[in-house]
């Protein structure tokens, strides 16, 4: 018993050391963390109190590569831009954008990619509060081009959580929405649902409230 433990208790020093001695990759950081970190941000963008960056400096140090341990997927929409609702900096969110935060192939494929090659390891749904998209596919009314039409289709079904009569149910398909795009992720990717299933990839439903500028996490 006692010779079984001293032989673990080496080969586990043996593995530290062979991790430490490697050291290339960078550090892993919970999701957790990433979401305090991210959170914290959004705080200090709340009561207008951002943090100070040396921007050039920043780009010169990300010519060769990036590590972005955050990939959002959020709504197009002007008033609600990752980089400045996170307060972050430059290398430090993959952001895909499409009005709705659709999760047409091409957004899979971003988001993918920032997985698999640039080490995201959260994504962060984010929609938002009197989202154009939801409010345009919850209406009833038919779209001016099939251009269109691909952007409000896929919320369609949403609508069903709202009450037609009264607008201001909005949000309860916005944030129905934001939770069908997040199963989606995974039902269309096997390899976004293989990172998951493996503990390397948490995803994160985030609402950004207009009105306050916070970002909630819906899950
Ligand atoms: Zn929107």
């Amino acid at each position: 018993m006692c010779r079984a433990l001293c032989v673990f208790a080496y080969l586990a020093v043996v593995i530290v050391c062979v991790c430490s001695a490697v050291g290339q990759n960078p550090p892993t950081v919970s999701a957790e963390q990433i979401w305090s970190d991210l959170a914290a941000g959004n705080h200090r963008f709340v009561v207008g109190k951002t943090a100070s960056r040396h921007l050039i400096a920043q780009r010169q140090a990300l010519t060769e590569s990036q590590h972005p341990r955050v990939t959002v997927l959020s709504c197009s929409d002007s008033r609600v831009p990752p980089e400045l609702v996170f307060d972050t900096g430059l290398g430090d969110l993959f952001v895909v954008r499409s009005a709705g935060e659709d999760d047409d192939p091409i957004s899979i494929g971003s988001i993918e990619y920032a997985v698999e090659h640039v080490g995201s390891t959260v994504i962060v749904v984010m929609g938002h509060q009197n989202c154009g998209a939801v409010t345009a596919a919850c209406s009833g009314k038919k779209s001016e081009s099939v251009n269109l039409d691909a952007v409000v289709a896929p919320i369609a079904s949403s609508c069903a959580k709202m009450d037609p009569k009264k607008p201001e149910t909005l949000d309860l398909a916005v944030r129905d929405h934001i939770h069908r795009v997040s199963e989606d992720l995974l039902a269309k990717s096997e390899l976004l649902k293989e990172a998951v299933d493996k503990g390397k990839l948490t995803i994160i439903e985030a609402y950004y409230s207009l009105d306050t500028g916070e970002v909630t996490k819906l899950h």
